[in-house]
């Protein structure tokens, strides 16, 4: 957030993370400044990674062609596949068989993926919403009541209740961020795009709808719907473009960012990369 010294003009500006706060602090002089609470980037994209762990290890059993004979004998769990209700059952269980319910334990998974980046989008949406409305708490007027007055209203038990001027803003930020993150995702996305300007790299708002609608279809209707690893993969993609992009709007908006694995810079040379072998391939 801070490039140069606000005191000596000085170009060495160290961020550190102080309790959940950043703090900045010049190499020139004794100048320092402690941040609102940090939009946490990179450990956003490190809880992303993480949840595509499982799939590349599911993937490698579930679809490996010796995969029903390595499980058949390991099976364990209190479903009738590991304990038949009549023993002579056991037979009857054999590798076709477990095969036919690892296809089932696929799709029952990757459905679950779905709903599960789907829902990612909305916390980090929170997320960065909360961390918005800490910075810039003037910018509640707009999402807390009364709504369209632009002039948010706090009711006095609310004061009396809170422990300190800090504690009620932080409590308004959390309940703004709730309200933000429970709209219109895409319309949201697409506003805070439009208004910071950020080149948007792919088809980034129809991905959104069309994960959107594809999490209502698993959650709310009795499809039956095919989802393949692929599919699984490019939401998570999705969901960590979110996070880059988001990023960006931080810096825009001046929010603080903490990026501790240097995710955003990562992506931005993933990103260039892809986008020059795409160019090279239709030359
Ligand atoms: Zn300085």
């Amino acid at each position: 957030m801070y490039e140069i010294c606000p005191e000596c003009g000085h170009k060495h500006i160290v961020a550190t993370l102080e309790r959940g706060t950043v703090l900045y602090e010049c190499g020139g002089c004794d100048w320092y400044s402690a941040g609102a609470d940090p939009f946490h980037v990179g450990a956003w994209s490190v809880r992303i990674h993480q949840a595509l762990a499982p799939v590349d290890i599911l993937q490698s059993i579930l679809t490996a062609p010796e995969g029903a004979a390595f499980l058949r004998p390991r099976l364990r769990g209190v479903s009738y596949l590991s304990r038949p209700i009549f023993p002579l059952e056991s037979d009857l269980v054999g590798n076709e068989y477990v095969r036919g319910e690892m296809d089932i334990a696929q799709q029952v998974y990757l459905r679950q993926m779905i709903v599960l980046s789907a829902s990612y989008v909305e916390l980090i949406l929170r997320d960065f919403f909360e961390c918005l409305f800490r910075a810039h708490p003037l910018r509640m007027n707009q999402v807390l009541p009364p709504k369209d007055s632009n002039k948010a209203v706090v009711s006095l038990s609310e004061i009396v209740k809170a422990d300190s001027k800090e504690a009620l803003l932080a409590g308004l930020a959390s309940q703004a961020a709730g309200y933000k993150a429970s709209g219109e995702i895409d319309r949201i996305l697409r506003e805070l795009t439009a208004d910071c300007r950020i080149q948007l790299d792919r088809p980034f708002l129809e991905d959104l709808r069309e994960l959107k609608e594809l999490r209502n279809r698993i959650v709310h209707d009795d499809t039956d719907e095919q989802v393949t690893f692929a599919k699984v993969h490019s939401s998570f993609g999705l969901v960590l473009y979110i996070i880059y992009v988001l990023s960006q709007v931080a810096d825009t908006y001046k929010i603080p960012c903490w990026d501790d694995v240097g995710f955003t810079e990562d992506f931005r040379i993933k990103l260039a990369a892809t986008t020059d072998q795409c160019e090279e391939e239709a030359v």
